[in-house]
Formats: structure tokens, sequence, C-alpha cells
């Protein structure tokens, strides 16, 4: 008898489907969407099917416990940082990551390009927007994005790929996808991170071009 095949596999499957569906529901190559499996506090077990079904594109929001999950595993795969980040914990995660997309602030900025200049090595970088200006959130406000992707370039030095944000949850994340894709059009960025399990195919069709996606693929955090 051969083993059912993993809960997980089949969830990822339907996700990687529903993406392609949503980009040629607009018009766009599914090509152009980049899914980042978010694994944050899944255990290997939900994780391993992924993997063997050939996703290379993880996302994890703690330095410390990515580190754990994916020290040693993490040959030929591409680890985003999606979680904010303190500026102490700047060198381990240009040593680790490949992307870091919540880029949001001077401080920050200073200890990667620092960090950046010391290892002889870059992650690609993201800036987050918070698009509600919730409080509580991480993210440069809106009025703030253009100063701040320009100081990134003329006095940090580093170079910003894209754009990323979590929108309000208790707000309709269509507007909020507009508004970041228009920060990024007028500053001349192409990449968009956004869209999230209840929202990727939105995010889609206002231009994503990556999602990020956790408990759609891997099942609800902490109870698997
Ligand atoms: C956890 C997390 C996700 C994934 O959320 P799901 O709703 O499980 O898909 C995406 N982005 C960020 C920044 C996260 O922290």
């Amino acid at each position: 008898m051969t083993a059912p095949p993993q809960p997980s596999a089949a969830a990822y499957a339907d996700v990687v489907a529903r993406i392609g569906r949503a980009a040629q529901a607009c018009g766009r190559d599914p090509a152009t969407v980049t899914l980042v499996a978010v694994s944050k506090q899944q255990p290997w077990e939900a994780i391993a099917p992924v993997l063997a079904a050939g996703q290379t594109v993880f996302g994890e929001n703690r330095v410390q416990e990515a580190m754990a999950r994916w020290e040693g595993k993490s040959q030929g795969l591409t680890l985003h940082l999606i979680g904010p980040l303190q500026s102490n914990k700047a060198k381990e995660a240009v040593a680790f990551f490949d992307v870091i997309e919540t880029l949001d602030r001077g401080k920050l900025a200073t200890a990667l390009a620092d960090q950046v200049q010391r290892q002889g090595r870059s992650p690609r970088f993201y800036v987050q927007v918070n698009t509600g200006e919730e409080p509580q959130k991480a993210g440069v406000i809106p009025g703030e994005a253009d100063d701040f992707l320009k100081a990134c370039r003329t006095i940090y030095g580093l170079t910003v790929e894209g754009l990323m944000c979590i929108p309000p949850a208790a707000e309709p994340a269509g507007p909020h996808f507009a508004l970041l894709a228009k920060i990024a059009a007028r500053n001349g960025l192409s990449k968009l991170s956004m869209g999230m399990s209840d929202d990727f195919e939105t995010a889609i069709r206002f231009g994503a071009t990556s999602v990020r996606v956790g408990s759609a693929v891997f099942g609800v955090r902490g109870e698997a």
C-alpha cells in the first residue's frame, strides 16, 4: 500500500493552479507571479511535501526561527524575510536571506548597508509600505515612501527592487494593492509583493509579482 498524499502537497498544487488561473484571467503570464510559500511556524512534516513537489521559494517572519528551520537545507532555495527586522539582527539577516522585504526606516537601512559592505553579499530588498497607516504595523507610510525610496538610493546606497504591503485585516484589500502599485510605478519599481492566503487572487489582478501564501498551502499554523 502506498501512503496517502500529504495534505499540504494537494493544497500546494491547488494554490499553484489558482495562481495560474488568476493570472490568466487578467491576461498575465502565470510565470510572472512568484509564489512565496510562507513556512513560518509550520512543522517540517507540512513543509517536506511542498519541497518535494518542487517549491523553491519560502517566506519566514523571524530571523532565528528561519535559521533553525532552514540551516543546512537552504541549498538551491530562495528565502524571503517577510517579518519586521530589528537593526541588531541585520548581520544575521544579510548573511542568511536572499530577499529582505521589510526595509522601512533609516536606522535599519544604515545597518543593512553596513552589513552588505562588510559581508560582500547583498540580499534583494523590498520596502514595506504601511498602506493602511496602522499604528501597530511596520512599514513606511505612503506619504513618506517616495522620500524614503530616494534616501535608500542616495544616502544608504541600497538598491530596492520592489514594494511590499500587508493591508488592514478588516478592509477590502484591492485599494491597498492599487495604492502600492501606484507608489511603485511612480518610483520606477517593477516588483510588488502583495497578497496572502485570503486575497492573493485579488493581488494578482492588481499586479502582484509575488504572493506570500502560508495557511492555504501548509494548513493553519500551530495546528498541523
Ligand atoms: C504570515 C504572513 C503571510 C502568510 O499569511 P497566510 O494568511 O497564512 O497566507 C504573508 N505575509 C506576511 C508578512 C506574513 O507575516
